[in-house]
């Protein structure tokens, strides 16, 4: 690790704010950090150098003694030699072991663990944050469902990353009495997670379905955050939702038409036997009610709507040509009187 600056490291100006410190530290360890940037070794050290800036210059009394003694007063990650030696300089102590995660058990520095916490709580769940123990951030993920699946309601495994224990350094936030580099001394990174994920009977696209504490845990005892699943569904070859009914295009014989019949209507809930009327006009449209999609906020179900289209057979033989040819003699009705030509 080269020995620049920790303000160079953050991009400040010596006299910035806390507040300033923080942006910075927050924009780049969102930049940098190892999760965003799997296995690239130059984002690890970019992010391990700018959480140790940020260690040091978050915290008054260490930023004091950087100013007046520089980078060497400091001991990060046994190397740097410097007039130290890699030994902790007296006053400093970088030795978090007796800080287990999260709680306020440490010597000094533990309102530093936890302005980690919060940093990091918020750069992947982007929520603003007060002090005291926190519930844990939502998580929010998305899923696609095949619209059966969405009708009849189903069960999912997903992974989903959420924010827990960090791995590397089993939540203490630090390894060796160094910094962990995983999750910048918080204890807490993301995480994939298998969840398994109850969706409800009807649940319909564009539907966010809320998942009560299975997202990110809490701090110190605090509740967890909930899980959020956009749902998407995917659309149906004849079937078309709207709300919760559903409708479809349903083809029927010149004959069924005309003279009328019943007719096995398919439906979400296998076929449903209905009457077509004699002189049912094509695009005429039936409705059968309670056989549509179950309301996935509360009882009830919607309808089926079957739109009637009068098929018309693609290849005619001279026989059925002849058929029809008899068949219009014996009726006299103009299908266009009622339009007119021109404007
Ligand atoms: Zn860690």
């Amino acid at each position: 690790m080269a020995d620049r600056d920790y303000y160079d490291i953050l991009g400040v100006k010596k006299g910035a704010t806390d507040e300033e410190i923080k942006k910075a530290y927050r924009r780049l360890a969102r930049k940098f950090h190892p999760d965003v940037n799997k296995g690239a070794k130059d984002a690890e050290n970019r992010f391990k150098e700018i959480s140790e800036a940020y260690t040091v210059l978050s915290d008054k009394d260490k930023r004091e003694q950087y100013d007046r003694l520089g980078r060497e007063a400091f001991h990060f990650n046994g190397g740097g030699g410097g007039p130290f030696g890699g030994s902790p300089f007296p006053g400093f102590d970088f030795d978090f072991s007796g800080m287990g995660g999260g709680s306020a058990r440490g010597r000094k520095g533990a309102g530093r663990v936890s302005d980690f916490r919060d940093i990091f709580s918020d750069l992947f769940a982007g929520q603003g944050r007060a002090a005291g123990p926190q519930r844990g951030s939502d998580v929010e993920a998305k899923a696609t469902l095949e619209f059966g699946d969405a009708v009849r309601g189903t069960t999912l495994q997903m992974s989903v990353q959420i924010q827990g224990e960090c791995a590397n350094c089993r939540g203490l936030g630090n390894v060796k009495n160094h910094v962990c580099p995983r999750c910048a001394g918080s204890g807490i990174a993301p995480a994939t997670q298998a969840v398994k994920v109850k969706l409800p009977e009807g649940v319909s696209d564009g539907q966010t379905v809320r998942l009560a504490g299975k997202g990110a845990p809490g701090q110190k005892g605090a509740p967890a955050g909930d899980l959020l699943i956009h749902v998407a569904v995917k659309a149906h070859p004849f079937y078309e939702r709207k709300g919760n009914d559903i409708h479809i295009e349903l083809p029927v014989t010149l004959k069924e038409a005309a003279t009328g019949g019943e007719i096995d209507v398919p439906t979400i809930h296998g076929p449903v036997r209905a009457r077509i009327p004699a002189g049912t006009q094509s695009g005429q449209t039936f409705r059968i009610t309670g056989k549509g999609v179950k309301s996935s906020r509360g009882a009830g179900h919607g309808d089926h709507y079957y739109r009637v289209m009068i098929h018309i057979p693609g290849q005619l033989s001279e026989a059925a040509k002849k058929k029809l040819d008899e068949f219009e003699s014996l009726y006299d009705e103009n299908p266009r009187a009622k339009l007119k030509t021109g404007l």
